[in-house]
Parts: C-alpha cells; structure tokens; sequence
C-alpha cells in the first residue's frame, strides 16, 4: 500500500494488465490471459490451435457445454432456463428482446431510463411496437436511480426492461424491480456474474461478455423457456432465441476464441474465487476503498452516482478543473494505470472494478490518488 508522501508506485510494462481500469473490454484474470496464450498454439484435449479448430467439432462441442454448466453452476440456475452463447453485443439484444416481446403487441413494455445504455435500449424498442418509460433519470443528468415510490408499475406491459448497471454513469441497482405481474428482462452486461444473484424472478437476462466475462464477440442470454414461445414465428433465424436454443448455441459459425475464454473465466469464477458470494465479498471491498479516497478527499474529487446508487463495478468521478483532470489521467497513465478516461458521453474519471481488477490494483490506484490530490488540492482553479 502507498499512502505516503513518496510519489505513487511506478508500475512496470509486464504488470500492465494488472493495472487495467477500463470500462470494457476491461482487465481478465492473469491465469486466464496465460492459459488462453498456450491454447492459440495448442489447445488442451487437441492437436491443433484455438483459432483453427471447427465450431462442429466434439472439442468445441465440451468447450460450450463446460461453459454453460458453469454458469447454471454459479447461479444455480433451474433447469426451466436456457443459456445461450450470441454473437451481436448487448446492443443487439436491444433488438431481439423487443423482436421477441413486443412486436405486434399493443401492450406497452415498460422501460427505465436510467442512463446512456438504457437509454439506447429504449431507441431500439421503440422501433418494434409502445414503449412507456416508466421513470427518466436525464433531467437530473443520471446522477441518481428511482426510488421504489417513483415506479408505477402497470400489470398490462408486455414486459420491464432495465439496466442493472449503467457502466457509464456508475449507477447500480442494489434491489430487484418490477413485481410478479410482468416478465422482467434485464440488461446486466456491466455486473453479470459480479454477485450472487437469485435469477428466478427474471424471463430474461443478458450481459455481454467484454466486462467480467471474457472478450468481446460472445453475449450471454439466459431465458426462460416460457419466454422462448411467445416469439413470433417469422423472426430471421439468426435473431430467433429458439433457433440458437435448438441448435445449443451452434446455429451457425460460433466465436470460438470468445466462447473459449468465457468458458476459463466462469471456471477461474466458480473453482479459483469460489464463487459469487467469495467474488462479491471481494468487489465490496475494492469499491469501498475506492469511495473512500473519493468521500474523504475534501470535495477535491466528486463522485458522479447518489451515493445510495454508487455502482460496485464502475466508480465515475470528477476533479475541481478539466485541466486537471487532463493532468490526472496524463500522471496516471505514465505510473501504469490504464482505462481510467471516463466515457466520451460524460467526460471526468471511471475507474471499473470488474472481476478480474484485484484489490492490490485498486488499493495501488488509491495510492495514487491521495498521492495526486496532495501536490493539487491547493491548484482547485487552475
Ligand atoms: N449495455 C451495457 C450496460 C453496456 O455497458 C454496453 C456497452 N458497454 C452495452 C449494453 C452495449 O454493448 P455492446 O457494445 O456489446 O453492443
């Protein structure tokens, strides 16, 4: 740990990955990184390299499967539910959740703008039949979630549809939404996998993999099979939940790198950190310390979310001046910190705690901070 007054730890160019602070794609587990490296040249159970192996082959065939059985594993997901590995990012989930559920329906379905990405969800279900936007958090720029009384919900939508984290904005919801009446679907791309989570309640879930999962080119969809019949019958097969369904993931040329690392994560998730309650316990931790460097800092940093609705996976801040935070980032980057830019919609500092980001990268970067504040707290209007 470094709180003194010596200049922040240098980091060296081999730890890089270490100190990745990214939004997304984001830091993976060093184990993963290296048991992937050996797999391009040779994949184990296999005489030929990851990226040349057939997606028909028995290999990939287990590959998919063990990936699958960790995560109903880690959920301890019933077996009414279908996992499904799909290709298009969270955003085309968009559209097949509004494909599936609302078209042709006069039935509104009810979403909560919440921030940048529920917002965009929104875009796309409008484009396939009513949408109520049940609460709209953008008048008060993002900074906060609903609060239960805000949320009227009505029994007649065709289904719910919220962001459980905003990865943009650090907003995280820290209880369930909606009521028994109507399914609820969930865009969980920014915190899948991060806690333990009861996914009974929900008809449909998805999370791209690029933030605690793997890389980008594969989205985790889980559905319950009573969702999977309410789809019209002439949707494209490639947007059709039951085609991939019927085809275990395999419908047409799977991405097999992708898959193949997410399959490592879930497994480096339920037998090195021991599951979700062991990974939680753990996020807490890093988000709290990092909370702390913000809330005991004088005002020289300002954390983005209500506190009450501060994301464990994304921690968004700003500083007193934009030239400092410039000088932020610019100190950060050359002492081995990297991702910390916050997105381009909203400016200022993210620093995401995936899973994979460890509590030694974290306390390090608190380091940093305290370091960086004690040589400007006095420079606030530069
Ligand atoms: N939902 C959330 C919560 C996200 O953070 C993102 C992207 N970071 C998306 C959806 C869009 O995902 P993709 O870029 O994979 O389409």
């Amino acid at each position: 740990m470094n709180r003194g007054t010596a200049g922040p730890r240098v980091i060296t160019l081999s730890r890089a990955n270490h100190y990745n602070f990214s939004g997304g794609p984001g830091a993976l587990p060093e184990s993963v990184l290296e048991e992937t490296q050996r797999a391009l040249l040779q994949a184990p159970g296999h005489t030929l390299g990851l990226l040349g192996i057939s997606h028909r082959s028995p290999w990939f065939r287990s590959i998919v499967d063990e990936a699958e059985a960790n995560i109903r594993h880690l959920l301890h997901l019933p077996r009414n539910y279908r996992v499904l590995f799909l290709q298009g990012g969270g955003s085309l989930q968009f559209s097949m959740v509004p494909m599936t559920l609302l078209r042709g329906s006069r039935r509104p379905a009810e979403y909560i703008e919440t921030g940048y990405w529920s917002q965009k969800a929104i875009v796309e279900a409008r484009r396939e039949g009513p949408v109520r936007v049940l609460w709209n958090g953008s008048a008060e720029g993002y900074r906060r979630l609903p609060r239960p009384a805000e949320l009227l919900h009505r029994p007649d939508a065709a289904y719910l549809h919220y962001v459980s984290n905003e990865t943009v904005e650090g907003l995280q919801f820290h209880r369930l939404l909606g009521n028994q009446d109507v399914l609820r679907v969930c865009d969980m791309s920014s915190d899948f996998l991060s806690r333990p989570l009861d996914p009974t309640p929900f008809a449909l879930i998805y999370a791209h993999a690029q933030k605690n999962l793997g890389p980008a080119g594969v989205t985790v969809v889980i559905v319950r099979d009573d969702v999977l019949q309410r789809a019209p019958r002439d949707l494209p097969a490639m947007l059709d939940y039951r085609e991939h369904a019927r085809m275990g993931s395999i419908y047409n040329t799977a991405p097999v790198f992708a898959i193949y690392v997410t399959m490592l994560v879930t497994r480096w998730l339920r037998h090195e950190v021991g599951g979700l309650e062991l990974m939680d316990v753990i996020n807490r931790g890093k988000a709290a310390e990092l909370y702390d460097a913000i809330d005991s800092s004088d005002g020289f940093y300002r954390g983005h979310a209500a506190p009450g609705d501060r994301s464990l996976m994304n921690v968004v801040f700003s500083l007193p001046a934009p030239e400092l935070e410039a000088l932020f980032l610019a100190q950060a980057e050359s002492a081995g910190f990297h991702g910390l830019a916050g997105h381009r919609s909203l400016g200022g500092i993210r620093a995401s705690l995936y899973n994979a980001v460890s509590p030694d990268a974290v306390d390090a970067l608190r380091g940093f901070m305290e370091f960086f504040r004690r040589r400007h707290e006095n420079q606030r209007e530069v």
